[in-house]
């Protein structure tokens, strides 16, 4: 029984469900999962590739409409 679903080809790097290749008939076997962490440990170099410590970043995400704004569009949709 294979240990996963996902297997890969040991001769041409194939993909498949199956214990035998599709392609060339070899043996696949399970695919290492990717290696994870909850301390993740890559975090300090994903905030240096994203320059979360720039005022840009912060800019950059999204954001609610103003209170005004959602009041004003509140009482346009009540008076339709
Ligand atoms: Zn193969």
């Amino acid at each position: 029984m294979a240990r996963q679903l996902l297997q890969q080809c040991l001769q041409c790097g194939a993909w498949t469900l199956a214990t035998t290749c599709p392609s060339c008939g070899a043996n696949a076997q399970a695919a290492a999962p990717l290696k994870w962490s909850p301390e993740d440990h890559r975090a300090e170099i994903r905030r240096k590739m994203y320059n979360v410590s720039e005022a840009e970043w912060a800019k950059g995400l999204a954001t609610l409409p103003s209170l005004d704004e959602m009041k004003s569009s509140q009482n346009a949709s009540e008076e339709e």
